[in-house]
C-alpha cells in the first residue's frame, strides 16, 4: 500500500543550495519513486522564499545593500536551479509566522521542511512559525527540520562537551576530535522535481498574509523578477556594484561552487595556506594568486556553500597534496574550524554572545563616555574613512563601497577603532560591519570583534602601544599594505580625531592564547 501523496512546503532561509540539502531531501521523501527522481503521483513540492521584514525593511537597519544584492542574486540563481529541473520558486513577503500558515493552508501542504537555524532570532522564528502553524489548525503537518549550516550538529557537540560550548579553540579541536569527522555531505538534488502543482499559490497568494508572492522566473524563461524589498533601485549597474562583483562577490550557488573548485585546484596553494601570511591587498586576487583567501564568506553565510562540502573537498584535495602544509589553525581547515567555534558558541550562550554586558566570555570594559563627545566623532570618523590613517580609510571606503573586506584588514580597522587607537566600544564596530559586510554573520562577527578589542578569547594587549614585544595591529600596517600606505605609514590627522586612549583598568590578566594563534 503506497503511502498518502506528499505535498511538501520546502522553506528556504540560508541554505540557497541544492547541493548537500538535508532539508530538500526530507521533503522528497516519499513523494519520488524508487528511482528516487520521477515525481509520485499527487506529489508536490512547493519552495518557497519569504522576504521577512524583520531583516529587509530598510527601517529595520539590519541589512545593508550590498548583502541585500547578494541575496537576491542568490535567489535568482536558486530559482533559475530549481527551473531546470521543473520547479519553481515562489518569493513571499511578510513575516513567516503570518506567511507560513497561510501557504500551508491554501496549498494544502501535509509537510513543512526547512534547514535548521542555531542563531537567536532564527531559533525563536522558527518557534513562533510552529506554533502559529499550530494554532492556525495545522498541528498534523509533518515539520521537519534538518541540519546543514554547520560541519556538526551544535546540538550533538554541546551534548557530548557537557552542556557548554569549550571557550577556547584548543578545547574545541579536542571536542571535534572525540565526535569524529564530520557527516559527509547529503545527495545532490535529483535532476526532476516534483511540480509545485496548482493549489492555491500560483502567481501571487490570494490573501491572508502572503499577498505579493510571486513565481520567481516564472513564464518560460528564467529572467528574475524578485519583489522589490522596499530599498529603491539596487545597486545593479552603480560603481559599487561592479566592484562587488569584480571581487568575485557573487551571490548564488553557481558562483560558490566555482570558487570553491577554484580553490581545491590549486593544490600547492592550499597545502601551504597560512591564514596570517595571506596578504590584505590581494584579496579580490584569490587562490590563483598565491596570497589571496578564497572569498567563500558570503556564500557559507547564505547557504550557497555547504560547510561540508567544502570540508569534504579542502580535504580530499590537500590529502592528495604531497609534501608537509599547514594545520589548524593557520590551515584552510582551520578556518572553518573557526567558524564552527564561534557558531558553537553562540548557540550555547544564546543572544547575549554577542553583545558585553550579560556575555559570560567578555571582559566587561569602560569605553567611556559613549553618548558624548569626542566618542561620536570618533567612531563617525572610522565609519566615514576620514581617521586620517590611509590604510584605515581605505578599507573603511572599501567596506562601504563592496561589502568586503580581507581577514587581516578587519583586524586593523577593528584594533584601531577599539584597543588600539579610538577607544570605542567593540558593539559600535560589530554594528556597523553588520550594516556593511556581505558575509555578516551573528556569531562570527560577535567573537572576532570580541577577540581584535581583547574582550574575549585573546587578553593580552590594550593599552595604546600594547605591551612589551606586543605589536598592534595598527603598527603592522606599513608590513601589510605596501599598497595603501605608498610612502609614509601614518599620517597625522589633528588631535580630536586621534584622541589618546585611556589605560584599560583593572589590569588584564595574562593571554589565554598566544596572539599568533589569533583566527
Ligand atoms: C572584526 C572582524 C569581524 C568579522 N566578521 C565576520 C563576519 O561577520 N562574517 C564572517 O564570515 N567572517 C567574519 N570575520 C572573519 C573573517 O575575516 C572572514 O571569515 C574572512 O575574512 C572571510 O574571507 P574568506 O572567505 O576568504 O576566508 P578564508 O580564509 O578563505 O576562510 C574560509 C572560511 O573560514 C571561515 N573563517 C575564516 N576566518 C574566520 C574567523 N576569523 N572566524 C570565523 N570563521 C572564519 C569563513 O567562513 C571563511 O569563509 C571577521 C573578522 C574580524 C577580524
Amino acid at each position: 500500500m503506497p503511502p498518502p501523496p506528499v505535498r511538501s512546503v520546502l522553506w528556504f532561509r540560508k541554505g540557497l543550495r541544492l547541493h548537500d540539502n538535508p532539508a530538500l531531501l526530507a521533503a522528497l521523501e516519499d513523494a519520488t519513486e524508487e528511482d528516487g527522481a520521477t515525481p509520485r503521483p499527487g506529489c508536490a513540492l512547493l519552495p518557497l522564499f519569504c522576504l521577512d521584514p524583520w531583516f529587509v525593511d530598510p527601517a529595520a537597519g539590519r541589512v545593508g545593500r550590498v548583502r541585500l544584492s547578494f541575496l537576491l542574486e542568490s535567489l535568482a540563481d536558486l530559482a533559475a536551479s530549481l527551473r531546470k529541473r521543473g520547479s519553481r520558486l515562489v518569493v513571499a513577503r511578510g513575516a513567516p509566522e503570518t506567511v507560513l500558515p497561510a501557504v500551508v493552508q491554501e496549498w494544502g501542504a501535509t509537510r513543512l521542511c526547512f534547514e535548521g537555524c542555531h542563531e537567536p532570532y532564527g531559533r525563536a522564528r522558527d518557534a513562533a512559525v510552529v506554533a502559529a502553524l499550530a494554532g492556525a489548525g495545522g498541528s498534523d503537518v509533518d515539520v521537519r527540520s534538518r541540519d546543514g549550516a554547520t560541519l556538526w550538529d551544535p546540538a550533538v557537540l554541546v551534548a557530548l562537551n557537557g552542556g557548554a560550548a569549550p571557550s577556547t579553540y584548543a578545547a574545541f579541536q579536542k571536542l571535534v576530535a572525540r565526535a569524529g569527522p564530520p557527516p559527509d555531505p547529503a545527495a545532490d538534488a535529483p535532476t526532476t522535481l516534483p511540480e509545485p502543482g496548482s493549489g492555491s499559490g500560483g502567481s501571487g497568494g490570494s490573501g491572508r498574509g502572503w499577498e505579493g508572492a510571486s513565481w520567481l522566473g516564472g513564464g518560460d524563461g528564467c529572467a528574475p523578477s524578485l519583489p522589490d524589498p522596499g530599498w529603491g533601485a539596487d545597486e545593479e549597474g552603480t560603481a559599487a556594484g561592479a566592484a562587488r562583483r569584480s571581487a568575485r562577490l557573487v551571490g548564488g550557488e553557481t558562483s560558490a561552487l566555482a570558487g570553491l573548485a577554484e580553490a581545491v585546484a590549486s593544490p600547492a596553494w592550499l597545502r601551504s595556506f597560512d591564514k596570517p601570511k595571506t596578504d590584505p591587498t590581494e584579496a579580490s586576487a584569490g587562490p590563483g594568486a598565491g596570497a589571496g583567501t578564497t572569498q567563500l564568506s558570503p556564500h557559507l553565510k547564505f547557504g550557497t556553500l555547504s560547510p561540508r562540502r567544502m570540508w569534504r573537498d579542502v580535504s580530499a584535495a590537500r590529502a592528495a597534496a604531497s609534501g608537509p602544509g599547514t594545520d589548524p589553525p593557520v590551515s584552510l581547515a582551520g578556518q572553518l574550524l573557526w567558524r564552527e567555534h564561534f557558531s558553537l558558541l553562540l548557540y550555547s550562550h544564546g543572544d547575549r554572545f554577542t553583545r558585553m554586558e550579560g556575555n559570560p566570555v567578555c571582559r566587561q570594559i569602560d569605553w567611556g563616555a559613549v553618548d558624548e563627545e569626542p566618542y561620536r566623532s570618533r567612531l563617525a570618523a572610522w565609519k566615514a574613512g576620514t581617521t586620517g590613517y590611509p590604510a584605515v580609510d581605505a578599507w573603511m571606503r572599501q567596506l562601504r563601497a563592496t561589502g568586503w573586506l580581507h581577514h587581516l584588514a578587519r583586524h586593523v580597522v577593528a584594533c584601531f577603532l577599539t584597543r588600539g587607537d579610538l577607544w570605542v566600544s567593540w558593539e559600535e564596530g560589530r554594528d556597523w560591519f553588520d550594516l556593511c559586510l556581505v558575509d555578516a554573520d551573528p556569531a562570527l562577527n560577535a567573537a572576532n570583534w570580541m577577540w581584535l578589542s581583547c574582550s574575549a578569547f585573546h587578553h593580552q594587549a590594550g593599552p595604546p602601544g600594547g605591551r612589551a614585544g606586543e605589536e598592534r595591529e595598527t603598527d603592522a600596517l606599513p608590513r601589510r599594505n605596501a599598497l595603501v600606505v605608498p610612502s609614509r605609514p601614518f599620517v597625522r590627522p589633528p588631535p580630536d580625531v586621534r584622541p589618546r586612549c585611556p589605560p584599560p583598568t583593572p589590569p588584564l590578566p595574562e593571554s589565554l592564547n598566544p596572539p599568533h594563534l589569533c583566527p
